[in-house]
C-alpha cells in the first residue's frame, strides 16, 4: 500500500487544504520544506540532539505495577510523556516546527492555543532558538488559564487576546491563519495538532512518531514482545498518532482513541466527535466534525480543555473508517475518578486528558490475559489540573 496522505493531503477522503487561495503558497513552500528538512541528516541530527539533551527523550516506559495487580489483568504499560519538558508531547512538534521555521529563514513564530500547554510548548521553543513568538488565545481561554498566560509571558511571548465567537481555540486558530496570510514573508504558523490543512496533519504525526519509535523498541525489550492494546487520548488526535503510527503495521495490535464524553450525549455536552459527528470541513481539512443539522459548529464540552474542540485529525477519520483503530468515549466523572486512581496506585498525577485514556484502560485490563500487555500514551502531566479538580470537588485551596 502507498504511504499515506497522498501528493494532495488526503487520508482516502479526508483531509486535503480547504483553504483561501493566498495560504496555497505558503502551504506548498511548508510542505516542500519539510520533505527536504526530514531528509537532510544535519536537520535530524539537531532535532534529536535537541530532543535528547533540551527535552529529556527518550521518555521511559513504566510497568504500572500496582494499577495491573488492583485490575487484574493485562500488564500496563505507561509511555512517560509527562516527563518530557514542559510536562507533555507538544514540545516535540513545537520544537521540530521551530527548527523547520529557522530553516525556512523566518525569525516569527505564531501559533493558537487553547487551554495554554501548546502555546507554552512553542513559546519555550521560540525562546531556545531566538524566534519572536506570538500566541493567539480566546479571551475566555485567557481567564481560565490565566497562569498560562502568564507562563508564556515569562518565555518572551506575546499573548494576543481573541474576542470572537466562542472566544476559545477554534476563534484564536482562524486569527493565527489570518495573521500568516499578512505576514508570510517573515512568519511560520506552528499548529498544535494533527489538524489543519495538508502538509500539517502527516508533519505534525511525523514530529509526533518519535513517541511510538521509542515505546516499540521499549515495550519489545520490557515486556518480550508487542502489545495486545495500544490506548491513547484523542483531542485533534496528536499523541494518539505519534504513539500509533509505529504500531499501524502490526495488525494484531489493537489501537483504542479515547473522546471526551463530557456530561452526556446531547450536542454541545460533549467533543466526541466520532459518535455525534458527520463530515465537514474545518481549519481547512475534511473529517469528522460536529455540528449542528444546518453545518454550524457545534459547542463542545469536556472537563480537560485539551480533548475540547469540534473536529478531529484526519487520518484518525481514515483509521476509523478502515477499522485500523477504533474510538470509544469516556465522561468526565470516569475521567476524575482514573486521576485519583493513578495517583493513589502509581504516584503520578496524570493530565486530564491522558486520564480519559487511563478509565477506558480500567474498563478493560481486567479482560485481558496476565501475558498480555497494554501500552497507554500517558501524554502529559496533571500539575495544570490540580486546582481544577479541587475546585470541582469543593476543596478550597
Ligand atoms: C493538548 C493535549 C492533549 C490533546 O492533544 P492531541 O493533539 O490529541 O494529543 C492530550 N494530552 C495532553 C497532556 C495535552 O496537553
Amino acid at each position: 500500500m502507498k504511504p499515506l496522505p497522498d501528493e494532495r493531503g488526503y487520508f482516502g477522503v479526508w483531509g486535503g487544504r480547504f483553504v483561501p487561495e493566498t495560504l496555497m503558497a505558503p502551504l506548498e513552500e511548508l510542505t516542500r520544506a519539510w520533505r527536504e528538512a526530514r531528509r537532510d541528516r544535519q536537520f535530524r541530527r539537531e532535532l534529536e540532539e535537541l530532543l535528547s539533551s533540551y527535552c529529556g527523550r527518550p521518555t521511559p516506559l513504566s510497568l504500572a505495577g500496582r494499577l495491573s495487580g488492583h485490575l487484574g489483568g493485562a500488564r500496563i504499560y505507561l509511555k512517560r510523556e509527562d516527563l518530557a519538558h514542559t510536562g507533555a508531547h507538544k514540545i516535540n512538534n513545537a520544537l521540530g516546527q521551530c527548527l523547520l521555521a529557522r530553516r525556512m529563514g523566518k525569525p516569527r513564530v505564531i501559533a493558537e492555543t487553547g487551554a495554554g500547554q501548546h502555546g507554552v510548548a512553542v513559546a519555550t521553543a521560540a525562546a531556545l532558538l531566538g524566534l519572536e513568538c506570538r500566541i493567539y488565545m480566546g479571551v475566555e481561554d485567557e481567564r481560565r488559564q490565566a497562569l498560562n498566560v502568564y507562563r508564556m509571558k515569562l518565555l518572551g511571548a506575546e499573548v494576543v487576546g481573541v474576542d470572537a465567537g466562542s472566544r476559545t481555540l477554534k476563534d484564536a486558530i482562524n486569527e493565527a491563519l489570518r495573521d500568516w496570510v499578512t505576514h508570510v514573508r517573515t512568519t511560520h504558523y506552528v499548529l498544535g495538532s494533527v489538524l489543519g490543512p495538508h502538509p500539517y496533519p502527516v508533519l505534525v504525526r511525523e514530529l509526533q512518531s518519535v513517541i511510538g519509535a521509542e515505546a516499540l523498541l521499549q515495550i519489545r525489550s520490557r515486556h518480550g514482545g508487542l502489545p495486545a492494546l495500544v490506548v491513547a487520548c484523542v483531542g485533534g488526535g496528536s499523541n494518539a498518532a505519534g504513539i500509533f503510527s509505529a504500531f499501524v503495521p502490526y495488525r494484531q495490535v489493537e489501537l483504542v482513541g479515547v473522546e471526551a464524553g463530557g456530561r452526556g450525549s446531547a450536542l454541545g455536552e460533549h467533543a466526541a466527535r466520532f459518535a455525534g459527528g458527520a463530515a465537514g470541513v474545518l481549519h481547512g481539512t475534511r473529517t469528522y466534525v460536529l455540528q449542528d443539522q444546518l453545518g454550524q459548529v457545534a459547542a463542545t464540552h469536556s472537563v480537560s480543555a485539551g480533548l475540547d474542540y469540534p473536529a478531529v485529525g484526519p487520518e484518525h477519520a481514515f483509521w476509523h473508517d478502515s477499522r485500523r483503530a477504533s474510538y470509544v468515549r469516556v465522561s468526565d466523572d470516569e475521567a476524575v475518578e482514573a486521576f485519583h486512581l493513578l495517583a493513589e496506585l502509581e504516584g503520578i498525577v496524570p493530565a486530564l486528558e491522558t486520564a480519559h485514556a487511563l478509565a477506558y484502560v480500567t474498563h478493560v485490563a481486567g479482560r485481558l490475559r496476565r501475558e498480555q500487555a497494554i501500552l497507554v500514551n500517558l501524554s502529559g502531566r496533571g500539575d495544570k489540573d490540580v486546582a481544577e479538580v479541587a475546585q470541582l470537588e469543593g476543596v478550597r485551596l
